[in-house]
């Protein structure tokens, strides 16, 4: 059963699978989004304590450490019991989760099984990793061998933190890295916990370390390492740019990013207006509007613009906001106030610059971080609400004429993270899906997100892929070795 009362067994820093102490002896605290009240003080993890982690995952990443020479086989087999163990602490975990993020309790549940399916995905391919031979035309066999790319640091955020953690842990641990993951500070407890789950596995020391704590000094401190050979980030575009900008002055680490968006939602007017308003709904409004993916520019066509704005209104007033752990509850608090008030700043903004409010625009009591499912009509492209990521629960509704038209200004955008397009007409979809910058384009759903299907962004929405066979590129360097046949 969900539990809003859990107790926090986990509040330390995660390193050679021991719980130990900050190094300064700093603590921070993480707080329930749905009250205000602190739940916990974490250990406050900062560059002495990343030098400490790295440390750690280097001595475990030694060419004869115990995890490189026990096996791809039995590395996958280590992810798969790290699945199951997730499995089996499921309900702990989904309780942590929406206590500590806000998220609905059901959510965290499902953010579990695919962070479990992804675990799971590539637990399958730590032995399936291969090079290939090439026929040079010189004396020589040659030959690729993919190695891990060494010791990777992983930055979170925190509107997925499992699932994150998830997306950064398989590959990395598939290909045979080291790491060390720093949770976002907002929702570090449900990473410290699985951190446990990792030594209850098998994994060993220094494999997996986690360093709770402030972006700008112990992520920082990750970037900008000199001994870390790779960062794995998720989070915004203003952050990204300085993980970049980090790592290029250290080291030259290599980088991933998955960053911001701005996506759209093109809905014709061939499409059947309900379920068009339902899929916009959940495209949205899922986690809060949180989620980088969402689908907030949502254009309609002009026949069916007028019957979808009120579907849509309708809609998101019939979403019950309120505590995550009751099981109507469709919408939590927004993670913490810095979120709570740029959400409700972008909200005011709308209604300055001349969009109509048709549902929401407001926050629900002061208990807690709750702001109502909100829609926005007559949204132009100029105004604010319709170019930057407002990461909350705010819908915008715009219309357009013609496929032309809308591809134009789906693209006019600095972001290009996914796209979505409702439509009967095969030809349309596949010139939108063709035309569009985006790194997934989901036709006639939204949000299809799937382990087995790479996901990342175009533009400023990111630096190469996560997921599917593509997500382990980052983690591996391609080594070349050619031998000379001597006769
Ligand atoms: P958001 O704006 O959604 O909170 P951020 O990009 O600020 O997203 O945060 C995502 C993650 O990046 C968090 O773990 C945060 O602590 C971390 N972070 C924030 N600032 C920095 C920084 N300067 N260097 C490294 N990591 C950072």
């Amino acid at each position: 059963m969900a539990n809003s009362e859990i107790k926090v067994l986990y509040n330390q820093i995660f390193i050679n699978n021991k719980f130990i102490n900050s190094v300064s002896g700093n603590t921070f605290i993480t707080l329930n989004p749905a009250n205000k009240q602190k739940i916990a003080d974490v250990a406050e993890g900062d560059k002495a304590d990343v030098d400490l982690a790295v440390k750690a995952a280097r001595a475990a990443f030694k060419i004869e450490s115990e995890w490189r020479t026990i096996g791809a086989t039995a590395r996958g087999q280590l992810l798969l019991k790290l699945a199951d163990l997730i499995n089996d602490h499921k309900i702990t975990l989904a309780s942590l989760e929406s206590l500590d993020n806000g998220k609905p309790y059901e959510d965290s549940l499902l953010d579990i099984d695919a962070s479990i399916s992804t675990l799971k995905y590539y637990a399958g391919f730590a032995d399936k990793i291969h090079g290939k031979t090439i026929p040079t035309n010189e004396p020589y066999f040659s030959f690729t061998k993919p190695q891990p790319v060494g010791v990777v640091g992983q930055i979170i955020p925190w509107n997925y933190p499992i699932l994150m953690l998830a997306w950064k842990w398989g590959p990395a641990l598939a290909s045979g890295c080291t790491l060390v993951l720093k949770p976002a500070e907002q929702t570090p407890l449900t990473s410290l916990y699985i951190a446990a789950l990792s030594k209850e596995a098998g994994f060993p020391d220094g494999v997996i370390n986690v360093v709770p704590g402030y972006g700008p000094t112990a992520g920082a401190a990750i970037s900008r390492h000199p001994d870390i050979n790779k960062v794995a980030f998720t989070g915004s575009t203003e952050v990204g740019k300085l993980i970049m900008q980090e790592a290029a002055r250290s080291n030259m680490k290599r980088v991933t990013l998955e960053l911001g968006g701005k996506s759209p939602l093109v809905i014709f007017d061939d499409f059947d207006v309900d379920e068009a308003a339902s899929i916009a709904r959940d495209a949205v409004f899922a986690n809060m509007g949180q989620c980088c993916c969402a689908g907030t520019r949502t254009f309609v066509q002009e026949g069916i613009y007028e019957k979808f704005v009120e579907k849509a209104a309708k809609l998101a007033s019939e979403m019950k906001v309120g505590n995550p752990f009751e099981s109507e509850t469709k919408v939590g608090p927004l993670v913490d106030e810095e979120q709570y008030n740029k959400v409700l700043g972008m909200i005011e903004s709308g209604k300055k610059e001349g969009a109509k409010l048709e549902a929401g625009g407001s926050k629900v009591g002061d208990v807690g971080y709750f702001v109502r499912p909100t829609v926005f009509s007559n949204v132009t492209d100029d105004m604010r609400i319709a170019k930057e990521e407002i990461f909350g629960p705010v819908q915008q509704i715009l219309k357009f004429k013609t496929i032309d038209e809308v591809i134009e200004r789906s693209n006019n955008t600095e972001y290009g993270l996914a796209a979505g397009i409702l439509t009967k007409n095969i030809d349309i979809a596949l010139k939108f899906s063709e035309s569009v910058d985006a790194g997934s384009v989901w036709v006639n759903c939204y949000e299809a997100v799937n382990p087995l299907c790479p996901f990342g962004g175009f533009k400023q929405s990111g630096l190469g892929r996560e997921l599917g066979e593509d997500g382990l590129t980052g983690y591996l360097e391609i080594k070349t070795v050619s031998i000379k046949k001597l006769n």
